[in-house]
């Protein structure tokens, strides 16, 4: 049995239980408690507020969580990572009223930020050389300068809508974040295998993100021409058909340039395209 720590409701929660649901590793989206069992693989799920997953992890509380990288960095308790997710982007920022002029770092010399963040603030304060108050709130941070409390602030930001509406302009970037998998470090060697198992079947959720499977009939003189439209593809499937000097072409393509590959398939002649999802690929 492995237990998995994930945030209880918040930014992360959503896309964790959909990652799970995906994985084949469905769990009661339980509202009041706070353990649940996954039925098809030996998990158990711990929902934790995401301050406390580092601390949970690193304690063995939990053997491995989900969680921003922001707040790994910020509690600084010891656990190992292990795999970079692919959601929950963002970015901790500097960000000071519209109206001020900035010129660089030394603005912030003396002046008082409003931070959830004072560890990762003040290491990078000390870095640059800038003394200034670090002033710990727990929410609502993007109100702090409005409200006279701070005259800058460090936050996360990643549409930048929430800084604009508040009437704060981002200054300087000092971390990228993302949702990352952490363990305890020392795992026993059982949990150790059952979390390779859980990073093989989010593997093979993230890498059919984003693909779709085509499909299409050929002229078989123009499969030549298809490596020039769909570059840097593994070798397509390639079946004949009953029709004399038509095959049936198979290949799978990012959703990206999904538009300009089907162009360039009609444009040699491909008929009968059908383009599907694909659920999970495996290498
Ligand atoms: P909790 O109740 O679990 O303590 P919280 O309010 O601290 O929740 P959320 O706002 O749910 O936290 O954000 C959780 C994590 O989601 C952040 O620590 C960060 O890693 C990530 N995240 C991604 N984009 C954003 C964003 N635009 N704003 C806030 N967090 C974001
Ligand atoms: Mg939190």
């Amino acid at each position: 049995m492995i237990r998995l720590a994930i945030q209880a409701k918040g930014r992360l929660n959503e896309e964790s239980m959909e990652l799970l649901q995906e994985a084949g590793l469905p769990v009661e989206a339980s509202k009041r408690k706070l353990v649940a069992r996954c039925g098809s693989f030996p998990l158990e799920i711990l929902y934790l507020r995401d301050d406390d997953i580092p601390q949970a992890v690193s304690m063995g509380v939990a053997d491995v969580g989900i969680v921003g990288l922001n707040e790994i960095v910020e509690r600084g308790f010891k656990v190992d990572k292990i795999h970079k997710l692919e959601f929950g982007n963002c970015r901790l920022s500097l960000a000071v009223p519209k109206s001020e002029e900035y010129s660089g770092l030394e603005y912030f010399q003396g002046k008082r930020i409003a931070t959830s963040y004072p560890n990762i603030l003040a290491r990078f304060f000390k870095k640059s050389g800038i003394k200034a108050e670090i002033h710990q709130i727990a929410g609502s941070v993007e109100i702090a300068p409005s409200v006279g409390l701070a005259d800058a602030i460090f936050d996360i930001v990643s549409s930048g809508g929430t800084l604009i509406s508040n009437g704060l302009k981002e200054v300087t970037t000092v971390m990228e974040s993302q949702a990352v998998v952490i363990a305890t470090p020392n795992l026993t060697e059982e949990k150790r295998e059952l979390l390779d198992q859980l990073i093989v079947r989010f593997e093979a959720v993230e890498r059919s993100k984003g693909m779709k499977y085509l499909l299409m009939n050929l002229p078989e003189n123009k499969v030549n021409d298809v490596a020039s439209i769909l570059p840097g593809m593994r070798s397509p499937t390639i079946l004949p058909l009953a029709q004399e000097g038509w095959c049936s072409v198979h290949v799978v393509v990012s959703e990206k340039d999904l538009w300009t590959r089907l162009a360039g398939l009609k444009a040699i002649g491909a008929e009968g395209i059908l383009v599907f999802s694909l659920e999970k690929m495996m290498p």
